[in-house]
């Protein structure tokens, strides 16, 4: 059986956030969704596998906010941690933010550095970069890297204009490639550990 490859040296630190407003609906208006815990247990858990400084739930609602908390406290702090320990390693990773801005404003006051933003999509909206690239990005010096996933039906232009670099879609076989966010997280994090 041969040996798996063990991913390349990260030199730079990497941010992921799930937005939630703005996102782009069905018929491509701008909505707010909402936060599903299984997003946020999901996407915390691979985000530990893969040493990702923080998982950022941005939510403008206060409330939708407060839940994440909620939740978040009772894995790290409460009876459910108590009686599974690995769920706080992935738990403690997660914070919330009302607003890319601020998140963005937060990781630049804790790095010294503002993210260069990355952003991922079912479709190629702007020229993107292989996922071979990015990993190779991540080997080098250079400032922290916030990776961002839309929900609902995707990130809209006002986003995807603000980042550096779009990551090529996910495809599988075939041209059918609508991923969940969990599952998309999960690939692109694989991904962008192997050289
Ligand atoms: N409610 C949906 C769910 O089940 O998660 C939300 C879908 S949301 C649009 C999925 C997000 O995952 C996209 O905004 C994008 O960030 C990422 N994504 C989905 N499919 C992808 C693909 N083929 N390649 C890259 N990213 C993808």
């Amino acid at each position: 059986m041969t040996e798996q490859a063990s991913p390349p040296s990260r030199v730079r630190s990497l941010y992921l956030a799930l937005v939630h407003y703005p996102i782009l609906d069905r018929q491509g208006d701008l909505i707010t969704t909402t936060i599903t815990m299984i997003d946020v247990h999901d996407t915390s858990r691979s985000a530990r596998t893969y040493q990702v400084r923080e998982v950022c739930m941005i939510h403008p609602l206060e409330t939708q906010r407060e839940l994440v908390n909620t939740v978040r406290k009772h894995w790290v702090e409460g009876s459910g941690g108590k009686r599974i320990p690995t769920r706080t390693d992935a738990l403690s990773l997660v914070t919330t933010s009302p607003s890319l801005a601020d998140y963005v404003a937060h990781i630049e006051q804790q790095e010294h550095a503002a993210p260069e933003l990355w952003v991922t999509a079912a479709r190629a909206n702007k020229p993107t970069i292989s996922y071979r690239d990015g990993a190779e990005l991540l080997t080098q010096p250079g400032p922290p890297v916030l990776l961002l996933f839309g929900t609902g039906w995707g990130l809209p232009p006002q986003i995807l204009d603000q980042a550096t670099f779009q990551l090529e879609p996910i495809v599988g076989m075939g041209n059918w490639n609508h991923l969940s966010v969990r599952a998309a997280c999960a690939i692109s994090l694989d991904r962008l550990h192997r050289l």
